[in-house]
């Protein structure tokens, strides 16, 4: 989300006990905010000790002109205040500009948490079910022995949820049947099944994670107001997840790292020279969009609106084909696609040093 207007610069300093600043850094520079990166929460996980609010990657501007992204937890409390500040206010300036259909909100739920019974929770665009007892020892959704601890952690879980659906919607990516309603009429919203919960005094929910069009399972929401699992499963719904190459693992683990930028399980730097995608699964497979989610012709979160063809089996073949219906000549598309796979080649090569394969 790049920011709007002029460009605030500030000083920044790195926390004591953060990540990876090398040897020969500075404790503090200068340098201009642009955009941030992925979202962030209002609400940590209290059961981890880091209740406090959940800042989002920002995009700087170096002295020098270059442009970094500085993830979570790299800054001081003061910084990670100013970044949240900035943040929500941008938050609110692109959620005026979304699809306005009123969506109602619900709330079935009769039993309390504690007691038995079962749950069903809603916002806006998500209902959630679940047990309302604990089910195994580490379910901090239905948390009994601290409750005040446990409505944080399900206050804090829907809250990142809408987060999420709003990150999407400004980048263009919606589920498919975002504007369908129900038989009764209703809105439809994303399903999220709380494993883990003991159901109506006597059934655990069984399970992991797992996920599909419109809905998903997961474990204690794996983990509550930084739902990891969530920004996964939700891949598994969207179109581009079909793609033989760059779907399956590679694109829902890609949302995932979206949400959060990392590089989860860094398969390209481990593995450069096995190709961007070398099977049909690919888990952890996720810098390749990184990289080219960052050239303005595609953008960020680009692969989970990319319009995907019947006969089309992967990502390249898509593209291609966008590229020729945006009116690139064919020269023009030929050297759009093949500069995108230069790039990726190139910095498969500028890595090789590092490879283990
Ligand atoms: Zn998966």
């Amino acid at each position: 989300m790049p920011l709007k207007g002029d460009l605030p610069r500030r000083t920044w300093a790195y926390r004591a006990d953060g990540p990876r600043r090398a040897f020969d850094q500075p404790e503090r520079f200068e340098a201009h905010l642009i955009g941030f990166r992925g979202i962030g929460n209002t609400v940590g996980d209290p059961f981890s000790g880091k209740s406090g609010p959940l800042e989002p990657a920002v995009i700087l501007r170096l002295p020098d002109g270059r442009k970094r992204c500085f993830v979570r937890g790299t800054f001081c409390e003061a910084d990670q205040a100013y970044i949240m500040d900035l943040w929500l206010a941008e938050m609110d300036r692109i959620q005026a500009t979304f699809d306005q259909t009123e969506r109602p909100v619900k709330k079935f739920t009769s039993a309390r948490f504690g007691e038995p019974g079962s749950a069903y929770l809603e916002t806006e665009h998500f209902r959630w079910h679940s047990g309302t007892q604990q089910g195994t020892g580490d379910d901090h959704w239905s948390n009994e022995g601290d409750p005040a601890k446990a409505k944080i952690y399900r206050d804090g879980s829907l809250a990142a949820a809408e987060y999420w659906w709003a990150f999407n919607e400004h980048t263009g990516a919606l589920m498919p049947f975002w504007k369908e309603t129900t038989e009764a009429g209703r809105t439809r919203k994303y399903g999220i099944t709380i494993a883990g919960t003991k159901w109506n005094g006597h059934h655990v929910q069984g399970g992991y994670a797992g996920g599909g069009y419109g809905g998903c399972g997961i474990k204690h929401v794996l983990a509550g107001p930084w739902p990891h699992g969530l920004f996964h499963e939700w891949g598994h719904g969207m179109l581009a997840n079909e793609w033989q190459y760059g779907g399956g693992e590679a694109q829902a683990d890609m949302d995932q790292c979206i949400a959060r930028p990392n590089t989860r399980s860094n398969f390209h730097i481990h593995a450069p020279c096995q190709n961007v995608f070398d099977d049909g699964k690919g888990y952890g497979k996720t810098t390749f969009y990184a990289i080219t989610g960052e050239d303005p012709n595609w953008g960020h979160n680009y692969h989970n609106s990319l319009p995907i063809g019947v006969e089309e089996r992967s990502l390249f073949q898509t593209v291609a084909r966008v590229g020729e219906q945006r009116a690139f000549s064919r020269t023009e598309c030929t050297v759009l696609v093949t500069g995108w796979a230069s790039t990726a080649r190139d910095w498969r090569r500028s890595t090789a040093k590092w490879k283990r394969c």
